[in-house]
């Protein structure tokens, strides 16, 4: 298996390997860069087919946080790790605490939050081995409620903010009246379609189970879809908070919105970016537009408020209107302007 030569290698500043025999802790931990701070990413758990599979995961991850903490305007850097093996069977408090023990080991250039197959039940355990966890009490929220350390709220109020700054930047008006086609109404979708009705949008939501479906019809007046039939239907916006990589070759052709904003890895190509822009439909960059949950995590493990939770999560819509003024000015895809500005600001220092 090549390491520097890896084609996910990208100049990553330190990569960490660990074996626990005890345990069975098979465990990987990468930094990409800390030109801007110690490093901030989740722990993903999955039962990889191989460790090279492991090593490809963590280190695109890893260099995704770097460009989504500088966006994001967080004195922080990018950095993820990946255990090895099923979290349905193979977690116990054991081999929490050995990898409580190996994020210890890094002295805080690294510091470990909640992923795929990671409960917050499983990062305290961690915690009581290493004091670079992060995400373990919630003390502040966007909203001034009670927090309960689940970043998804953030994230759907920032992915708000980011729709908000999308329609005035392509139609000049606010969402009120509009439509927005939600693709997948969980912890975030879901939240996302609240915040939206609220602000006078009519809704056009899917998902492949029935519960919160039937609640956005009722509370929400959502019209309902099936799930393969979204990405046809018109809307001024299309909101996919599902999964990753619905914007590929198969959809494209398909669409009839004006603006493209949520959730997560949407691009199956970065070029897909550059056919949305020839197509006139706003694309905003996924990781600007989902950081509210990273955001919020910062602000849990600093002395913060409520108030400057908020005021911080607001700036994705700044950063957005940021990228959409330079891709206009340079005749750029919105993601590859994105990920140009992240590089400004983290090879800067
Ligand atoms: P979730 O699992 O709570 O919700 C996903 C929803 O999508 C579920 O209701 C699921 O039933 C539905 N779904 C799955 N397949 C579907 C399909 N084919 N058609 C329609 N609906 C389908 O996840 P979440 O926490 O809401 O996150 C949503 C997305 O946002 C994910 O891609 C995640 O990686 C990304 N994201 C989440 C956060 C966060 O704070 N939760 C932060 C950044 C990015």
């Amino acid at each position: 298996m090549s390491l520097f030569e890896h084609p996910a290698f990208d100049n990553h500043e330190h990569i960490a390997f660990r074996f626990d025999e005890k345990t069975g802790l098979k465990a990987i931990i990468a930094v990409h860069n800390t030109n801007l701070g110690p490093t901030l990413g989740g722990c993903r758990m999955w039962p990889y087919a191989s460790s090279a599979e492991a090593l490809n995961d963590v280190l695109r991850l890893s260099r995704g946080m770097t460009y989504k903490s500088a966006l994001a305007n967080l004195p922080q850097g990018g950095g993820k790790s990946v255990i090895i093996g099923d979290p349905r069977t193979d977690i116990t408090p054991a081999l929490m605490h050995a990898m409580g023990d190996f994020v210890q080991s890094l002295g805080g250039k690294y510091v470990t939050a909640e992923d795929s197959g990671i409960s917050p039940q499983s990062l305290k355990l961690m915690a009581q081995r290493c004091d670079y966890v992060a995400g373990t009490q919630a003390k502040y929220s966007y909203h001034g409620g009670e927090a309960d350390g689940n970043p998804s709220p953030a994230t759907a109020y920032g992915t708000f903010v980011g729709i908000q700054a999308s329609v005035k930047q392509r139609l000049g008006r606010s969402v009120d009246g509009l439509t927005v086609a939600i693709q997948g109404l969980g912890h975030v979708g879901y939240r996302l379609a609240e915040l939206l009705h609220a602000a006078g949008a009519n809704l056009i939501v899917t998902d492949i189970f029935p519960d919160n479906l039937e609640k956005a019809e009722k509370l929400l007046g959502a019209t309902l879809v099936k799930p393969e039939a979204i990405y046809a239907v018109k809307a001024d916006v299309f909101a996919p908070c599902a999964f990753g990589a619905v914007i590929n070759d198969d959809t494209i052709e398909q669409f009839n919105f004006s603006v493209i904003a949520a959730a997560n890895n949407q691009l199956a190509h970065e070029s897909h970016g550059e056919i949305l822009r020839q197509r006139d439909i706003l694309y905003a960059p996924d990781y600007v537009i989902n950081a509210g949950g990273v955001i919020d995590i910062y602000h849990q493990n600093i002395d913060s408020s409520n108030a400057a939770l908020r005021t911080h999560i607001e700036q994705i819509g700044e950063t957005l209107t940021e990228i959409f003024m330079r891709s206009q000015q340079q005749g750029d895809a919105t993601n590859i302007v994105a990920n140009l500005m992240a590089e400004e600001r983290f090879s800067a220092k």
